[in-house]
């Protein structure tokens, strides 16, 4: 597999050309615990994991001064395992989990909301016309903080398709962040992976989560 710095400081530079200050999740959940500590050694500060084990496993063995994003879909019943040493929760997509993180959480936990702009059957996700009031919802929870909406785009090429869908989540945020709701500041949107990372960066991303363009897949031939 190819060394992670080289490729992680022309994407840097890449998105630094864009606009300052976007922040790069590394997805290591193709890859083991030796490549995920090569690219905490490149100075990568975000990290990105979509099952539960995973997440344990990298996180109870990488103890370096890291952020743990967990983004993928989260079961009711294994929050409780993960909660409390994650740093962003990506996926917050329905009332029943909103309801198991105030249960198990000790303190606020920063979340995204997870709208499914395309409206994939596919996907999960909140409806875009219902993001609104399922966030207006969550202002009872004290230990949830929604820092920005995250999306998947569309598995196409077409890059007038993700654009279009990059801009509704940016134009949706905003409308969030107008609101000034004191629970909800949300000022932040995760969305671009490895094959449109530089279209949603250029439609506002603050948070891009790229896997196999930077890391890898340890199942990948070399
Ligand atoms: C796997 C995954 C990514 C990274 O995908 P790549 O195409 O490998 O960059 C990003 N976000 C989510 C939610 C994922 O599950």
């Amino acid at each position: 597999m190819k060394p992670i710095e080289p490729v992680y400081k022309e994407l840097r530079e890449e998105l630094d050309s864009i606009r300052e200050g976007i922040e790069v999740i590394a997805v290591t959940k193709q890859v083991g615990v030796e490549r995920t500590r090569e690219a905490v050694e490149a100075g990568i500060k975000h990290l990105g994991e979509n099952r539960p084990e995973g997440f344990l496993l990298k996180s109870e063995t990488i103890k370096d001064d890291v952020n743990w994003h967990f983004i993928g879909n989260l079961q009711s019943r294994k929050v409780k395992e993960i909660i409390n040493r994650i740093d962003f929760l990506h996926s917050l997509d329905r009332m029943s989990l909103a309801k198991e993180i105030q249960k198990r959480a000790d303190h606020a936990i920063n979340c995204f909301v997870q709208v499914n702009v395309a409206k994939e059957e596919s996907k999960s996700g909140i409806m875009p016309e219902e993001t609104l009031e399922f966030i207006k919802s969550l202002e009872k929870y004290d230990k949830i903080n929604i820092i920005g909406l995250m999306t998947m785009a569309p598995n196409v090429e077409d890059e007038e398709v993700l654009r279009h869908v990059f801009r509704g989540l940016k134009s949706l945020q905003t409308e969030v962040a107008e609101k000034n709701w004191p629970h909800a500041p949300c000022t932040e949107c995760s969305m671009g992976m490895s094959n449109d990372y530089l279209i949603a960066a250029q439609e506002g991303a603050t948070f891009v989560r790229i896997g196999t363009a930077l890391i890898g897949s340890e199942s990948e031939a070399e």
